[in-house]
């Protein structure tokens, strides 16, 4: 299991985020995401925000950079 920070996955806070397999960590980081919506957090609204501001082109380069880089992310 890898583990990364909201931050890292375009996020807005320090929350440890934590998978297996990137599709996992994609998971556990959209559920934190929406935790935070929920919860009326302006930062993880803007987050989601800017992210849907990316065209499909750049998002789709974030998620091969992030699944590239799984590997190289601390163990949890
Ligand atoms: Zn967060």
């Amino acid at each position: 299991m890898k583990k990364t920070t909201c931050n890292n996955l375009r996020g807005a806070c320090d929350a440890e985020i934590t998978g297996s397999t990137p599709e996992e960590m994609g998971t556990n980081s959209k559920k934190h995401v929406m935790e935070m919506i929920q919860s009326g957090d302006q930062a993880h609204i803007d987050a989601v925000e800017s992210m849907k501001n990316l065209t499909p082109e750049d998002q789709k380069a974030w998620y091969d950079d992030f699944v590239k880089g799984f590997d190289d992310l601390p163990d949890a």
